[in-house]
């Protein structure tokens, strides 16, 4: 095992966040109230997010927005993250491809998580707020959120999807040991868990119920925020450290990708490794390519239609215009959670349809044969989410062993796998299977939804 790593000095972390809808040339259409059915205003954001985060949602001119400087600080605890240049596996996999990896694992919370959970909870609590809500799949945006909560000192209530809750208990005691309060949705505490588990007692729970629990607690709580991990403009955008930083790495090692990847949940991580690259195809005519890599049991970007639809199941949130499965769509229980949303989020959603960006989805069993190959090359065991991305680099590498020609491909290890182990004994025990959805599935789920115009 051998690696070559580039690293960067705590001076190197960025000071400013890059936001790509400054350089857009066709803007993301506007989020619209749910029941006015006007273009929602910052205000109408004010009494869910923090006031700042509801102001960066919307900001669609300032290209680059200041990182406070007791988030900076925060930062410093694991940033600036390993650039790595992965030999051993482009040995593996016999190929003229250069292949990079940003190493978000090494968080104090194991993902990419942190970035945006830090930002908010400082935000919330510069504005006077003493309790967040939020909700977390497989349990890594709650652990970021109760870390970053924790040491802010804000009172976290977090509704983690049910079958996670069940399948990660580990996540659960993590987000406990930072002195959060976790909640298994649906759950009888709120009006939409009540009325989801009467009307299917042995739904599993999904992010979009549990978005609509924590929506409804902290509208019902005085002086408490939502805080939301994925798919908000804001996020993306706190998140581009990630590439802000991979961006002068690359430049350390004397080359630049032809080929961005990063797996795609609500489209956070992609959006944080990708936009600063993309800013070189809006700004300077650069032509590098970008693929978000997402569960074929869950492929918004490559099989959704572009509409207006709910970012939660109850439909409680903005619309929000994006490439969706249809907010009452319910994924297989995959053991990628946090892949397990049913929309892409509005900026992503437009570069998507306009062509800048492209998607591939990737069954299960391929996503775990790509992570053992990495774990046995490269030492890290990584998250199921981060293997959709090491999947769609090998599908790109050996792309490139048949043209016989060098590509320099940079993918994001949003995550390491370690708590994930309970899925990759089943991968072992042959116990996974593939799951792909139907058109007839998504044709029923969609159906109905807002057209945009
Ligand atoms: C949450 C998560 C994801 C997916 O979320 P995005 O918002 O799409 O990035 C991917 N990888 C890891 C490790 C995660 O925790």
């Amino acid at each position: 095992m051998q690696t070559k790593k580039f690293l960067l000095s705590e001076q190197d972390i960025p000071r400013a966040w890059y936001n790509v809808v400054a350089d857009m040339a066709v803007k993301p259409h506007p989020m619209i109230h749910p029941v006015t059915h006007e273009p929602i205003k910052a205000e109408d954001l004010y009494p869910l997010f923090s006031k700042a985060a509801s102001d960066q949602e919307l900001n669609t001119t300032d290209a680059f927005i200041e990182i406070p400087e007791p988030v900076r600080e925060l930062y410093r605890i694991w940033r600036p993250t390993p650039l790595v240049r992965a030999e051993a596996l482009e040995r593996a996999l016999d190929t003229p491809a250069h292949i990079y990896f940003k190493n978000e694992s090494v968080s104090p919370v194991g993902s990419h998580k942190l970035n945006s959970a830090i930002a908010q909870a400082y935000y919330c609590k510069q504005e006077g707020v003493t309790n967040i809500t939020t909700e977390t799949g497989a349990g890594q945006w709650g652990a970021a959120l109760s870390m970053a909560a924790k040491h802010f000192g804000l009172e976290l209530a977090v509704y983690m999807v049910k079958v996670s809750y069940e399948q990660k208990p580990y996540r659960r005691s993590i987000m406990q040991t930072y002195g959060a309060e976790v909640i298994s949705s649906p759950s009888m505490s709120t009006k939409a868990g009540r009325k989801i588990i009467t009307d299917h007692p042995n739904y599993s729970g999904s992010l979009g119920t549990a978005i609509s629990e924590a929506v409804e607690l902290a509208m019902s709580t005085p002086n408490c925020k939502y805080v939301l991990g994925s798919v908000l403009n804001h996020v993306a955008l706190h998140q581009t450290v990630i590439g802000l930083e991979a961006e002068k790495q690359m430049e350390m090692a004397g080359e630049m990708p032809d080929v961005v990847v990063a797996c795609f949940g609500g489209g956070s991580n992609f959006s944080g490794l990708a936009f600063p690259f993309l800013r070189h195809n809006l700004k300077n005519g650069a032509n590098i390519q970008f693929i978000a890599a997402e569960p074929a049991s869950c492929p918004k970007l490559t099989r959704g239609e572009f509409q207006y639809d709910f970012g939660d199941e109850a439909g409680y949130t903005p619309l929000i215009p994006m490439y969706t499965l249809g907010h009452k769509f319910t994924p297989a229980n995959i053991h990628a959670g946090g892949l397990r949303y049913h929309g892409g989020g509005a900026i992503v959603s437009q570069l998507r349809h306009d062509g800048l960006i492209d998607a591939v989805d990737i069954p299960q069993l391929e996503t775990f044969e790509a992570a053992t190959l990495f774990a046995r090359t490269e030492g890290i065991i990584p998250a199921p989410e981060s293997s959709h991305a090491i999947a769609a680099t090998i599908r790109e590498a050996l792309k490139a062993r048949e043209e016989g020609r060098k590509k320099v491909i940079l993918f994001n290890l949003s995550g390491h796998g370690l708590i994930d182990m309970t899925a990759y004994d089943r991968y072992f025990s042959n116990d996974l299977t593939n799951y792909r959805v139907t058109d007839e599935d998504i044709a029923r789920t969609t159906a109905g939804l807002e057209q945009i115009l």
